[in-house]
């Protein structure tokens, strides 16, 4: 391509690239003006919790979900993938995947889930299995009926919590579903409207994460995330907080969508650095979701 068409080319994905940014930044806006941030208690409740990887239940919303367990709330977990990070060593693989399989269970006994769904779906490359994912998503809400759905926000920086993300709104609007999706946050802080206290739960919380030894030895989450927790807290005058962004299942699927109008990175994460789509070139929904499909998987790190 001769280099003006190219120069060309390069301002219009930026202008699109800051038009599609500035469009979720103004729904986010719009919504968190009309229902600026309250401290949010949970109550008795039919909770499913979408978890990317085992470990993702417990580091954005473990201290909720004490909670519930307290309020004798019924909770399904399901983890989306094998949790392998993406290893290509298949011996290896199969041992991480036995090992975070073993600490999940314990943390899962610990929280006395209702029940634990693992779809196996390969970890680092869930981008490529939206679909399949979409259609075991709309069999878990039909056979469950939760009141909330637990997922992560759109807009998180890790490639297989934007599928899940993408996933999830579809199936939760395919089905009409009308609960509340409680987005939450792991790689990158969302713009919230609610927050729950979770001063009471937050050492048991610690422990929960600390279960996940295998994760904890390359990076200490649990102390990472109740940093967060206990930033989020100073919003509200509590110890710790967990943040959420609160909508029915079609503004998230709107969210979701913006997201999907969003093209992959040119950036190749490293080995131990979270693989990020944030927003950057702008296609069509349909384009954009293809482009992220055709993203170069990488190995992705935990949560
Ligand atoms: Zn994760």
């Amino acid at each position: 391509m001769p280099p003006l068409l190219q120069a060309l080319q390069r301002r219009v994905e930026h202008a699109i690239r800051r038009h599609t940014a500035r469009r979720m930044l103004v729904a986010l806006k719009r919504a968190t003006h009309r229902l600026p941030s309250t401290l949010h208690v949970p109550v008795r409740s039919r909770v499913l919790v979408i978890a990317p990887h085992t470990d993702d239940e417990v580091i954005p919303c473990g201290g909720t979900l004490l909670q519930h367990r307290q309020l004798g709330s019924q909770t399904r977990v399901v983890f989306a993938t094998d949790s392998t990070a993406g290893l290509a060593d298949a011996d290896l693989a199969r041992r991480l995947q036995r090992l975070r399989r073993d600490e999940s269970e314990q943390v899962a006994n610990a929280m006395q889930f209702e029940s634990v769904v693992r779809l196996d779906l390969p970890d680092g490359r869930l981008v490529r299995y939206e679909t399949t994912l979409e259609k075991q998503l709309v069999d878990q809400i039909l056979s469950f009926q939760p009141d909330i759905i637990y997922c992560p926000f759109p807009g998180d920086g890790h490639a297989d919590h934007q599928a899940c993300a993408l996933a999830v709104g579809d199936a939760a609007v395919q089905l009409d579903w009308k609960g509340r999706m409680h987005a939450y946050e792991v790689w990158t802080a969302l713009w919230p409207n609610i927050m729950i206290d979770i001063s009471e739960q937050a050492a048991e919380k610690e422990d929960l994460i600390r279960m996940y030894a295998s994760q904890m030895a390359d990076r200490d989450y649990a102390a990472g995330v109740l940093g967060l927790n206990r930033y989020r807290g100073l919003q509200h005058r509590v110890r710790y907080a967990e943040a959420f962004y609160a909508c029915d299942a079609r503004e998230f699927q709107a969210l979701t969508n913006l997201l999907n109008q969003l093209a992959p990175s040119s950036h190749t994460a490293g080995e131990h650095t979270p693989q990020v789509n944030a927003p950057l070139s702008g296609r069509s929904e349909q384009a954009g979701r293809k482009a992220r499909s055709a993203a170069p998987a990488g190995n992705t790190p935990h949560p």
